[in-house]
């Protein structure tokens, strides 16, 4: 995934890599590296910094001056070759004229490797990327133009890449390619950015340009020219970005995570702004690009996503199925496209990815499209590859998500699929009185979500007792079972702790043996019409000195078959696990802050997902 900014115009670049570095952290965080040129310097036409670890660690590695108005940096979430400085980008050629930083997989690096080594040229890392920059040199040494010779380099790979590359004798320029990764330019007044994304770079501007596979630009302080392998010249022109500095500020918060929690009602009132339709008890979602016949005519719903937005689609397969009795059922995308998938013309396709970047989810896209397929999209990142790809669409308006693990973007992702839901019932038998039942109940989320995060203290000290534990079980039954799988997926991939998800109803079918006072379990238990077999099973997990932390309804009588019991208000049974699934991200918070994790970059991990 990594981050890549790039930086050329009147400024000193290096400080301006590194604050951009530092809004993209959350794409990886092995090691970070930038290459300045100065072409004032005879001694030293480039400087390269590279330091493992984080941006503040590459900001302690740089030397007091760093002159250079054109750089190019990197932050680094490695696929091949450990997080070592080393393995940092920028990588350099044999002969120090070229620098490079990519995003992506050289699927064809070995062969690559093996010929420039029979060459002669002497390799200096472990990673893909370095072959890039001495293929680059070659073309360079063998007299091509700088624009030219990335554009020769490139014909010989194999796999996604979004490029930066710098050349010592073309000071003045920064040369870039796009392909299967994120990479937009920024418009500034005399001054132009690259960057993996629209947080690098807006401090200084909101104009972008967003790059398309196959475009390469040359950019200079006074604009930039795209072009493709074929052609001389393409016309790509800016658009505006809404996005503030503000946004992506703590704003007094000691983590993203707790600041994107806490900002969802607010943020889930803005997304349902304008989308409601009382008149006809339906959902307004023009960006579907679907008429009410065209949604008539699916018979069948498949969703795709990759995580936890995987989870949130079962979810939205089960709400689906509840409003508009449609089959509908969810699949990882990354295995999606490898088992050559029957794509049918009567099934609707939605994929959902918080950046729109997901690599896997983005090939799958392109698998449906391939096989003449209809695809729509849940995407949170507008502009991104796959709000652009798909056939239609509804933006989630969550704002952006800085933290790894995804919580607002998520219950947008629910509240999508409930929206969706909606629009997708009433075009079949979904009354109008139960279309006006959902809008309420759609309305009243926002204060409900509210009510829930009133009840922090107790969630934070449940979750200390949690964090004890080496290991927990998180269970639900039928709508409380994506809510569970959630649940542990987010306490595992903040607290290392080792969390895992049932069925409510599986446990006495094998897990139940793991059961001891060691092993607590977070149980779903709504007041629904599975209570009562819940509450059984909560019972049998008590009777073998287990903890039961329940995730409740007020007014649910549990009695002694729980040991600590959450309440959130109720709302419709089929919007229920929206609301429910909220304590669990306040439970893997603070359980992370008690256990000091780094809750905002969990290790091994980066944000958007945008290698396969
Ligand atoms: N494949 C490159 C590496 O391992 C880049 C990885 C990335 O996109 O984060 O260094």
């Amino acid at each position: 995934m990594c981050g890549i900014v790039g930086y050329v115009g009147p400024q000193q670049a290096a400080p301006v890599l590194v604050e951009g570095l530092t809004r993209l952290e959350y794409r990886g965080y092995d090691s970070a590296g930038i290459a300045v040129l100065n072409p004032r310097s005879s001694a030293h036409p480039s400087r390269v910094v590279r330091a493992k670890g984080r941006v503040r660690d590459l900001e302690a590695a740089l030397p007091a001056r760093l002159a250079g108005t054109v750089g190019i940096g990197h932050t680094r979430w490695a696929t091949h070759g450990e997080p070592s400085e080393r393995n940092a980008h920028p990588h350099t050629s044999f002969d120090g004229r070229v620098h490079v930083v990519h995003n992506g997989i050289i699927d064809n690096f070995h062969a690559l490797r093996s010929r420039l080594a029979a060459d002669g040229v002497e390799l200096t890392s472990d990673t893909d990327t370095e072959v890039v920059a001495h293929l680059v040199a070659r073309e360079l040494a063998a007299g091509l133009g700088f624009e030219d010779a990335v554009r020769a380099a490139v014909t010989s790979i194999d796999g996604t890449y979004a490029l930066a590359v710098a050349d010592v004798q073309n000071p003045d320029r920064v040369v870039v390619a796009r392909n299967g990764s994120p990479l937009l330019l920024g418009v500034g007044d005399g001054e132009m950015f690259v960057a993996s994304d629209a947080a690098a770079i807006v401090r200084h501007t909101s104009q972008v340009v967003l790059l398309d596979d196959g475009d390469f630009a040359s950019v200079t302080a006074d604009g930039f020219r795209t072009f493709t392998a074929d052609e001389e010249h393409t016309a790509r022109s800016a658009v505006t970005i809404d996005l503030t500095v503000e946004e992506l500020e703590l704003g007094g918060h000691a983590h993203f995570m707790h600041k994107e929690i806490h900002e969802q009602p607010e943020s889930v009132e803005r997304m349902l702004s304008g989308r409601l339709d009382d008149r006809f008890g339906t959902a307004k979602l023009d960006g579907l690009n679907l008429d009410p016949r065209e949604l008539r005519r699916f018979s069948r719903v498949k969703i795709l996503g990759c995580g936890s937005a995987y989870y949130v689609g079962q979810l939205g397969a089960s709400m689906i199925e509840d409003l508009a009795r449609v089959p509908a059922d969810a699949e990882p995308a990354s295995e999606f496209r490898y088992r050559n998938p029957i794509i049918e013309p009567s099934t609707l396709y939605v994929v959902v990815s918080q950046s729109g970047e997901t690599a896997d989810t983005l090939f799958a896209v392109r698998e449906v499209q391939r096989k003449g397929g209809t695809v729509v999209g849940l995407v949170n990142a507008v502009g991104s590859s796959i709000a652009r790809e798909v056939d239609g669409g509804i933006y989630l308006h969550a704002g952006p998500e800085v933290a790894v693990a995804s919580t607002k973007a998520l219950t947008h992702m629910s509240v999508g699929f409930a929206l969706l839901a909606l629009a997708l019932g009433r075009v079949r038998d979904l009354s109008f009185a139960d279309g006006k039942r959902i809008i309420a109940g759609l309305r009243a989320i926002p204060e409900q979500i509210a009510q829930v995060l009133a009840g922090e203290e107790d969630l934070a000290s449940a979750a200390k007792e949690l964090a004890e534990a080496p290991s927990l079980f998180f269970i639900g039954r039928v709508r409380g079972y994506p809510v569970a799988r959630e649940g542990a997926q987010k306490f595992k991939e903040i607290t290392y702790r080792h969390a895992e998800a049932y069925p409510t109803s599986e446990l006495k079918h094998g897990p139940l043996a793991l059961i001891s006072p060691e092993l607590p379990t977070v149980a779903i238990m709504p007041a629904d019409d599975l209570l009562e077999r819940n509450i059984t099973a909560a019972q049998e997990i008590r009777a073998r000195g287990g903890a039961v932390v329940a995730i409740t309804h007020p007014g649910v009588e549990l009695g002694d078959a729980a040991t600590r019991r959450i309440e959130v208000p109720r709302n419709e049974v089929e919007l229920d696990p929206i609301l429910l699934t909220i304590p669990t991200q306040l439970l893997g918070y603070h359980a992370a802050v008690a256990l000091g994790e780094d809750v905002d970059r969990p290790r091994n991990l980066a944000k958007s997902v945008t290698v396969e």
